[in-house]
This record gives structure tokens, C-alpha cells and sequence, in this order.
């Protein structure tokens, strides 16, 4: 049975809707990302699981029990927000300790779960100290302990790593997650990050403008994605536009060459589809033959190292193409003819 469901939520604010008919069941100790372009209704959505905010419609559960009338503190959910939002005056010990005073627990109690909770995030060296003397990422890691520390039955992250420079970002999200599975807390995250998304997650939701384009597993969005959009947006993808030359054996016409891809197509003769192709699929070997090839122009050509960045004329069409340094292979020359092989599945054709 899910653990926490979202069904038919709707939510507007005065004459604008910002989220359709939103659907959801996540398993109890789901690690799940929202993730989406601003705007597109992410935060909207956490803020009514928290009780921040009221759907207009819909109705909201956690373990069978109907939430959506109570107010976030009749909720036992825990929160971190993208600023620290700690309590400036109090130490990191009664920053913790502050949602377990409220339920009154008996004091050595508090101080046993206080400890345990520092231990967790490995800071019981600073308990003493207050949030100005930490740097950001402490101060994300004791919101983080204070969040978890009255046990609550689902943990709530809104861009928790935003404020944060690159290195942090990535150390404390592999710190969060790893938590988050020794605790087996179900966890709900927001992030526009796609990089972040991929790495932390169980399942991800892409949303798109209200709605959620796709549901699925970081391997299952980023290989399969279902529309433009989300292929878009996960991952730096080529996105060409091609005409179905023949629906039924599955070949379009892409730039100037007919390419047979024997696979349903999403549209008929005529019609125009999406082909999404990323930058470091297929190969450049000389002489290789894959399922599908293509014939090209090197358009540029920049050496970055592990990779060559290439810009590839297909018949009209410009392409990324990166392929791995090899010492023993010169990077290909801006006019040089070349022929890109493909398998099968490296070509992802999408509605237009
Ligand atoms: P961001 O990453 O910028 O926070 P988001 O995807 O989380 O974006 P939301 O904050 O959920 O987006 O906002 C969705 C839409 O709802 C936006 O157009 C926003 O302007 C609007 N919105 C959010 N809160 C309110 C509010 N209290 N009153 C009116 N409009 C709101």
C-alpha cells in the first residue's frame, strides 16, 4: 500500500491555475524529486503536503489518514527550506532540540535524541556553537537534524543545496541521501537541478507548467524520456526535427537522409516528430556500421580533455556530437566527411 498519495490536487491561486490534476502514490521510504523549471508548481505542490498551503481540490493521505484540512502542525512531517532558516539566537543544540520542547518531551530524552541526531549529521563537536559561526553547509545540516529529530513521518526538502557552492552541493546531497536510507524516512525533494535529481533519487516527477510530464526511475527519465520537453530538459540532448517518411517500417526523413529506425513512430507519413539524440551516443570509429548512420560535415571541433566537443552539419541540421579522447586519434578537422553509427535505441522519437 502507498504511504503518502496525491490524488486529483488542484491548486489555484485566483483566477490562475498553477497545478492540474496532480496524481501521485509514493512508497513508504521513497526517495522522491520534484523537479522542473521555476515556476512550473514543484514548491506549490510540497507546500500543500506541509500544510502550507490548501489544494482547491484533491485530497492528501500519509499512512491511510486524510490530511488535507490539517494544519502543519497537526501534520508529523519535517521541513528544510532553501535558506537555512535556523534560529539565529539559540545553539546548534536547541536548534535541534526545539521541535522535541514543543512535544514536550522529558529533558534527558531530548538530550539523548539531540546527541543521536549530531551523530547522525556528524557535528556533535559543535553543539554549542550558534548558526552565524557555521558555514552553509553545517547550518543545511543541522536544519537537517532539527527537521528529523520529533521522528516525523515524512521529510520535506525545498532546494535545500541551492545556497550552496558546487562541491558542498554534491557532498551534502550524497550525505542527505545517505541518512535518508539509513533512516528509510519517505522523502519528497524539490530542485530545478536535473544533475541532482539523477543522483539523489528513487523516482523523479518532471513538471512541466503545472502538470507532471513523467514519472519515473532517474535511469528510466533520462534513457526514455516521453515528451520534448522532458528530453529537453534532462540531459543536453540534440533535438532535430524530422518528417515521418513511412509509419508503418518506421523510417523519416532527417535533413536530407532517409534514416530507418524500425520502431512505432509517434505520428503519421508527413507528420513532424521530435528526434532526440544525445551529444555522447554513437560512435565516429572509422569504418563501424551500426544500426543507423548518419553522413555529416565536422562544422567545429573543440578539444576539452576526456571529451571532443563536435558540431555536426547532418544534411542541414546541426548536432552535438562528444566523443572520448582517444591518444590514438587525432581529433576530427572542421570539413572533414565523417559517418556517425548509431544502435537502434539512440534515437528517441518524441511527439513534436
Ligand atoms: P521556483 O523554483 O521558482 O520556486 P516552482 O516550480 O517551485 O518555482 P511554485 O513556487 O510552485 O513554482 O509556483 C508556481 C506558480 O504559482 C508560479 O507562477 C507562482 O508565481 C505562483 N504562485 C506561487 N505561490 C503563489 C501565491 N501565494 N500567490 C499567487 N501565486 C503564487
Amino acid at each position: 500500500m502507498s504511504f503518502l498519495t496525491l490524488s486529483h490536487i488542484q491548486k489555484s491561486f485566483g483566477t490562475v491555475q498553477v497545478v492540474h490534476d496532480f496524481n501521485m502514490s509514493i512508497e513508504k521510504g521513497e526517495f522522491i524529486s520534484f523537479l522542473g523549471p521555476s515556476g512550473c508548481g514543484k514548491t506549490t505542490i510540497l507546500r500543500m503536503i506541509a500544510g502550507f498551503e490548501t489544494p482547491s481540490s484533491g485530497t492528501i493521505t500519509i499512512a491511510g489518514k486524510d490530511q488535507t484540512s490539517l494544519k502543519p502542525n497537526q501534520r508529523n512531517i519535517g521541513m528544510v527550506f532553501q535558506a537555512y532558516a535556523l534560529f539565529p539566537n539559540m545553539t546548534v543544540f536547541d536548534n535541534v532540540a526545539f521541535g522535541l520542547k514543543i512535544a514536550k518531551m522529558p529533558k534527558a530524552d531530548i538530550e539523548k535524541r539531540v546527541t543521536e541526531m549530531l551523530k547522525l549529521i556528524h557535528l556533535e563537536h559543535l553543539a554549542t556553537r550558534y548558526p552565524y559561526q557555521l558555514s552553509g553547509g553545517q547550518q543545511q545540516r543541522v536544519a537537517l537534524a532539527r527537521a528529523l529529530a520529533p521522528k516525523p513521518q515524512v521529510l520535506l526538502l525545498d532546494e535545500p543545496l541551492s545556497a550552496l557552492d558546487a562541491k558542498i552541493r554534491v557532498s551534502l546531497r550524497e550525505e542527505i541521501r545517505q541518512i535518508q536510507m539509513q533512516l528509510g524516512i519517505t522523502t519528497v525533494f524539490v530542485t530545478h537541478d536535473q544533475e541532482e535529481a539523477l543522483s539523489i533519487s528513487d523516482r523523479i516527477v518532471v513538471m512541466h507548467a503545472g502538470r507532471a510530464d513523467q514519472i519515473g526511475t532517474p535511469f528510466d527519465i533520462y534513457n526514455h524520456p516521453e515528451t520534448r520537453f522532458v528530453a529537453s530538459f534532462v540531459g543536453t540532448l540534440n533535438l532535430i526535427d524530422a518528417k515521418v517518411a513511412d509509419a508503418s517500417a518506421g523510417t523519416i526523413l532527417l535533413g536530407d537522409q532517409q534514416v530507418r529506425l524500425a520502431k512505432p513512430l509517434p505520428a503519421a507519413a508527413g507528420e513532424t516528430v521530435t528526434v532526440a539524440l544525445r551529444p555522447e551516443a554513437g560512435s565516429m570509429a572509422e569504418g563501424a556500421k551500426g544500426e543507423i548512420n548518419l553522413s555529416g560535415t565536422v562544422a567545429s571541433s573543440h578539444f576539452l580533455g576526456s571529451v571532443i566537443r563536435t558540431r555536426l552539419d547532418i544534411g542541414g541540421q546541426l548536432i552535438s556530437f562528444d566523443m572520448f579522447n582517444d591518444p590514438g586519434q587525432a581529433p576530427p578537422a572542421v570539413g572533414e566527411k565523417v559517418t556517425l553509427t548509431f544502435a537502434g535505441d539512440d534515437l528517441m522519437v518524441l511527439p513534436h
